[in-house]
C-alpha cells in the first residue's frame, strides 16, 4: 500500500493512521496506545493524538487528563496556539497530544467553523510536525472529531471484535470512509481490519473471523490481538503493555502489529 503522506515544512513524511470504529469498546484506545509504544520501540518517532473527550489514550499513556494546562481542544479552537506547547512526552517513548472533557465543547464549536472537517489537517500542515508515524485514537462515533481524523489520515485501521454484529457495524463505517474519500480526503486507504480480543476457544469468534477474511480478504490484517488480561490491566498503571508485561501475549501481538504496519506503510 503506497501512502501519500503530508509533507511538512521540513520535508519529513509523517504516516498518519486513524484508529477508528464507531462501535464502543472494541479496542481502539488499547490499539492506539500499544501500537504507538511498539512503533517507538522500533525506533520510530511517534505522535499519538487523543481525539476522544474520554481522554482514555491520555490516561493510558501515563498523562493525567485532569492536570492538563492545554489540550487538543485549545489547539483546535485557537489559531495561534503553539502545538509544541501542548504536545507532551508519554513515559513510553512517544509524544502525545492529550485530550480531556474540554474536547466535548470543542466538538460543538467546531461545527460553526467554515472549514470544520479540515481543522486538524490544517494544524498538522501548518506546524512543523516531524514524526515517522502519527496515530489518532478516535471516539466511538462518526462525529466531526472523527471526520477531522479521517480527513488528515493516510489510512484507517479498524479494530473489530469477532462478534455477531461486527460485520453490520463495519458496513456502516466503510460507507462513511467512502463518503470521506469522495469529499475531503480522496487518498484515504483502508490500512486494515484488526481482529481484537480474540479468543480462539470461542466458536463464534472463529466463525466471525473466517467470515471477515472471506468478505474483506486482504483488508484483514494478519496480526490478531488475543484477549489478554495484561492488556486490560496496563492502562490502570498508565503504561503500555510493553512496559507493563513485555513477555505477555498481548505485548507480542502489538509488537507484531507494529511490524506489519511498518511493512504496509512502505
Ligand atoms: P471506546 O469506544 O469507549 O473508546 P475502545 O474501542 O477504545 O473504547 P478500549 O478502551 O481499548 O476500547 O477497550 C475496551 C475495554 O476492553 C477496556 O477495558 C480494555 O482494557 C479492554 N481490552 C481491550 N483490548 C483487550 C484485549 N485484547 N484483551 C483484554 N482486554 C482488552
Ligand atoms: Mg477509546
Amino acid at each position: 500500500m503506497r501512502l501519500l503522506s503530508i509533507k511538512n515544512k521540513g520535508g519529513v513524511l509523517s504516516k498518519i493512521f486513524s484508529i477508528c470504529n464507531q462501535k464502543g469498546g472494541v479496542g481502539k484506545t488499547t490499539t492506539s496506545v500499544n501500537l504507538a509504544a511498539a512503533l517507538s520501540l522500533n525506533n520510530k518517532k511517534v505522535l499519538l493524538i487523543d481525539m476522544d473527550p474520554q481522554g482514555n489514550a491520555t490516561m493510558g499513556s501515563g498523562v493525567n487528563k485532569y492536570d492538563l494546562e492545554y489540550s487538543l481542544a485549545d489547539l483546535l479552537l485557537e489559531d495561534n496556539q503553539n502545538v509544541k506547547e501542548i504536545i507532551c512526552s508519554a513515559n513510553e517513548g512517544f509524544d502525545l497530544l492529550p485530550a480531556n472533557q474540554a474536547l466535548t465543547l470543542a466538538e460543538v464549536k467546531l461545527l460553526e467553523f467554515k472549514n470544520r472537517e479540515l481543522v486538524l489537517k490544517e494544524i498538522i500542515k501548518r506546524n512543523n510536525i516531524e514524526y515517522d508515524f502519527v496515530i489518532i485514537d478516535c471516539p466511538p462515533s462518526l462525529n466531526i472529531l472523527t471526520v477531522n481524523a479521517l480527513a488528515v489520515s493516510d489510512a484507517v485501521i479498524i479494530p473489530t471484535q469477532c462478534e455477531y454484529y461486527a460485520l453490520e457495524g463495519l458496513t456502516a463505517l466503510l460507507e462513511t470512509i467512502d463518503k470521506i474519500k469522495m469529499s475531503v480526503n480522496q487518498n484515504l486507504k483502508i490500512g486494515g481490519i484488526l481482529r481484537t480480543m480474540y479468543d480462539p476457544r470461542n466458536n463464534l469468534a472463529q466463525d466471525v473471523s473466517s467470515e471477515l477474511e472471506s468478505h474483506f480478504g486482504k483488508e484483514v490484517l494478519n496480526t490478531v490481538i488475543p484477549r489478554n488480561v495484561s492488556l486490560a490491566e496496563a492502562p490502570s498503571h498508565g503504561s503500555s503493555i510493553i512496559s507493563y508485561d513485555r513477555g505477555s501475549k498481548g505485548s507480542m501481538s502489538y509488537l507484531a502489529l507494529a511490524g506489519e504496519i511498518v511493512k504496509i506503510s512502505k
